[in-house]
């Protein structure tokens, strides 16, 4: 398959050729179509498989075609580290180079007067780890309403780190009428219990 079958816009397909991609991964292949119809995702896959792209892809071509108005963060994607965090960002940049998408991060252990500042220009997405996103919102700096598409990434990961009760609540805070996407390398039961609770309807993929 080529990226070409995969029904991305022009301006995502020139980034990912620039990006030097020649094919999908088995990942974007079967994520790609379905996340694009507005289905959430159930995705049981690592890193290094082209998880990345395989959500941030799609989510680059659904923010583009609608338009932003009120500049409050449309797609909220959370990760279980810094690292991880900015890492997706980066991606963002690379995936979203030809389209005007403005890209918020809030993670620990930086200046949280200056992720602030970026909130305030407002952000197409928020890339965000759980403990500083939380801050954010509970000082009143951040509102949820307009998010339509939320990416739970390496939800195994934030269940070791202790992370589900501040995910539950950054679930509950997402409009129901959300688009979800759930990553995790594995599917513990806790994992499975907490997709079905967060899911709706999701197309299942197992890499
Ligand atoms: P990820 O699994 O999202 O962490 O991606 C792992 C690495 O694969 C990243 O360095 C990406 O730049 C790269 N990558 C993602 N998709 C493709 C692709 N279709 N072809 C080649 N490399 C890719």
């Amino acid at each position: 398959m080529l990226f070409s079958d995969l029904q991305l816009s022009a301006d995502v397909l020139r980034a990912v050729a620039d990006a030097g991609y020649a094919q999908p991964t088995p990942i974007q292949e079967q994520a790609i179509p379905y996340i694009l119809m507005g289905r959430d995702i159930l995705g049981c896959a690592q890193t290094g498989t082209g998880k990345t792209a395989s959500f941030a892809l799609p989510m680059i071509d659904i923010m583009s075609q609608a338009r932003a108005k009120a500049r409050m963060p449309r797609a909220l994607i959370i990760e279980p580290t810094r690292e991880l965090a900015a890492q997706v960002a980066e991606a963002f940049d690379l995936y979203g180079k030809y389209h005007k998408l403005n890209k918020g991060l809030l993670i620990g252990g930086e200046s949280m007067g200056d992720q602030l500042k970026v909130l305030d220009r407002g952000v197409d997405v928020l890339i965000a780890t759980p403990g500083r996103l939380l801050d954010v919102f509970d000082r009143g700096k951040l509102l949820l309403n307009d998010v339509r598409t939320l990416v739970i990434d390496e939800a195994d990961r934030m269940l070791d780190m202790g992370f589900i009760p501040d995910v539950e609540r950054i679930v509950s805070l997402v409009n129901r009428t959300r688009q979800t996407l759930f990553f995790s390398a594995t599917m513990p039961p806790m994992i499975r219990r907490l997709a079905d609770a967060f899911l709706n309807n999701p197309k299942e993929i197992i890499i």
